[in-house]
């Protein structure tokens, strides 16, 4: 290595050459054999989420990986020059939020799409279209919406009537919160050709007034009648929601989401926004079963392909409807209506179709995430699941339920027994907690959105949002999933409290439960060694404030692979 001249004679004035050298090459060296840290957030208080080390003071990050976890001094010793340190003023800090079921780029879509979810009366629904119509231009729709006719005094469900007077040239299709229906004005009605001969199609309704004429409501496979006359959205459109989408996860701590059942083109868009190195939330897409399987079998890829900002290698299902639109599949008739058991999903019938793409799916490797709401659309899927178990022995399938909500009493040992992933969204227990009882009774209450009964029985629970079907914000996640206090504020000391969780149990299925749940237990879900430095610091301490006051707590930053996305210092989000 080192060149020194040898002449004969000359060993001792060579010996100090190489001394001298090795003082000046060597040592240094062997110092900085020592890492040093890009980046340390100090003076934290660090919720780590790994079991072998709960907490601590400090932790260094290098390129975007965590490099050490431990006391202040412990963490200092890493320091270097260059070393960019953040004094967290004794805040509380956690790994990064990982959203396990969103719609993102709708998501994005809505954030400046007219707003319906908080009505609060038919007129007000009506006006706020009237205002949107203005905004529109020609042969533009107006889509969208999210509204909850629970919400309005009255509520009934929305007719065209509402709004046909202020829409005659404009054609309108808003959906309700939950995805399940939508509501058609004429113009929209006529384009699609729907009139009242129209049959209803096999898993949808077209709701009719008393003359059988349609009213403009759209219930699952219904809704998909107008898909042929509704414009896909453009890629420059699906581009702008996506980097909306994004900004608005980093200033909220969401650092990694699932995106359930995304078009094509929007996997397309987030693969043009890795290459420019835009992604500031990690991705992971499941397409539907239905148009995605055969493509992804062919690629040979299988589940969580991809690099760590962008992950293919799921499908998504769909067994059933909803509760609010009463298209849950139940065993049993809804209590308020003695002939209505919901619906069971178009793709379940015939149910051996469904069976052949879950097999082709986890044959070859591929997650498969099934839509599954009223108790018997859950035995169903878990009777798809053993199934496919048992023909495909040996591989390691990590079925998820999305949404899992009302349990029949024999299916929680069953779920754990095949290792199944209960995929939740515990706002919708403070939401719908509202109204299920009068709809289901209280018997099959008890074990909806029974997140404790899941966890004594050994389940994997993921926590998620629905967004936009709920709000993306996780301490609205984690205060609905700690007090089961329903947004109507009739239960303050919770809704079917035995189900309440803990604040460590919630933070523990939002990330470490999230990241099972896409095969990325060991890339991130806690503040470990050697795993992505995604983190986030919080304004208040949900440990130890009062439960009630967790939905107020703000994000003060968030890191995603050891860069800051936001900081609420800026305001905005940061590349
Ligand atoms: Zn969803």
């Amino acid at each position: 290595m080192f060149c020194v001249p040898n002449s004969p004679g000359d060993n001792a004035k060579n010996m100090k050459i190489i001394l001298l050298l090795l003082s000046f090459a060597i040592l240094p060296a062997l110092a900085q054999s020592k890492p040093t840290a890009d980046l340390i957030v100090t003076n934290a208080k660090i919720w780590t989420v790994d079991h072998k080390q709960p907490t601590a003071e400090a932790v260094a990050v290098m390129g975007d990986r965590i490099l050490a976890v431990g006391s202040r001094a412990d963490i200092n010793a890493l320091r270097g020059p260059n070393t960019n340190v953040i004094d967290a003023n004794g805040k509380l800090l956690l790994p990064g939020f990982n959203d396990a079921h969103v719609h993102f780029v709708d998501g994005g879509m809505q954030l400046d799409a007219v707003q319906l979810n908080d009505a609060t009366s038919a007129e007000e629904f009506a006006r706020r279209i009237a205002e949107q119509v203005k905004k529109t231009p020609k042969g533009a729709w107006v889509l969208g919406g999210d509204w909850d006719e629970t919400k309005w005094t009255a509520a009934k469900l929305p007719t065209k009537e509402l709004i046909d007077p202020f829409t005659v040239d404009v054609p309108v299709l808003v959906s309700r919160y939950d995805g399940h229906m939508s509501l058609a004005n004429s113009v929209a009605l006529r384009m699609a050709g729907i009139t009242a001969q129209t049959p209803d199609p096999p898993g949808g309704v077209i709701v009719r007034d008393a003359q059988g004429n349609p009213t403009g409501a759209l219930k699952d496979a219904a809704i998909e009648l107008m898909d042929k006359v509704v414009p896909p959205p453009s890629h420059d459109q699906r581009l702008k929601a996506a980097r909306r989408a994004l900004a608005y996860a980093a200033s909220l701590g969401v650092t990694s989401v699932q995106h359930m059942n995304p078009d094509y083109a929007d996997i397309a868009v987030y693969s043009e926004l890795l290459r420019r190195g835009e992604l500031t939330t990690r991705i992971y897409a499941a397409p539907l079963i239905t148009e995605g399987v055969d493509d992804q079998v062919k690629i040979g890829i299988t589940h969580a392909f991809g690099s760590s900002y962008l992950r293919i290698g799921a499908v998504k299902a769909y067994a059933d409807g909803s509760l609010g639109s009463r298209t849950a599949y139940f065993f049993e008739p809804y209590s308020d209506q003695p002939e209505n058991r919901g619906l069971l999903g178009a793709e379940m019938q015939p149910l051996a179709l469904m069976r052949d793409r879950m097999l082709k799916a986890d044959a070859a490797g591929i997650q498969v995430c099934t839509h599954a709401i009223g108790d018997q659309a859950i035995s169903m899927v878990l009777d798809l699941y053993r199934n496919v178990v048992r023909t495909n022995r040996g591989a390691e399938h990590r079925f998820r339920i999305e949404h899992a909500q009302h349990m029949a009493e024999k299916d929680f040992d069953r779920f754990a027994q095949l290792d199944v992933i209960a995929s939740v969204q515990p706002y919708h227990a403070i939401d719908d907690g509202r109204w299920a009882e009068a709809r289901i009774g209280r018997d099959r209450a008890s074990r909806t959105y029974a997140f404790r009964t899941f966890l004594n029985h050994g389940v994997h629970l993921a926590f998620g949002t629905d967004w936009d079907v709920a709000p993306l914000n996780p301490m609205l996640t984690v205060y609905a999933a700690v007090t089961r206090a329903t947004l109507d504020g009739k239960n303050p000391n919770g809704w079917f409290p035995e189900q309440k969780l803990s604040v460590a149990e919630a933070v523990e299925a939002y990330t470490m439960g999230s990241a099972y749940a896409e095969f990325q237990e060991k890339e991130k879900g806690s503040i470990t060694p050697r795993k992505l430095a995604d983190m986030v610091i919080l304004s208040d301490d949900i440990f130890s404030i009062e439960p009630a006051r967790i939905r107020d707590v703000k994000v003060l930053r968030t890191f995603v692979g050891g860069k800051i996305v936001w900081d609420v210092e800026h305001n905005h989000s940061l590349q």
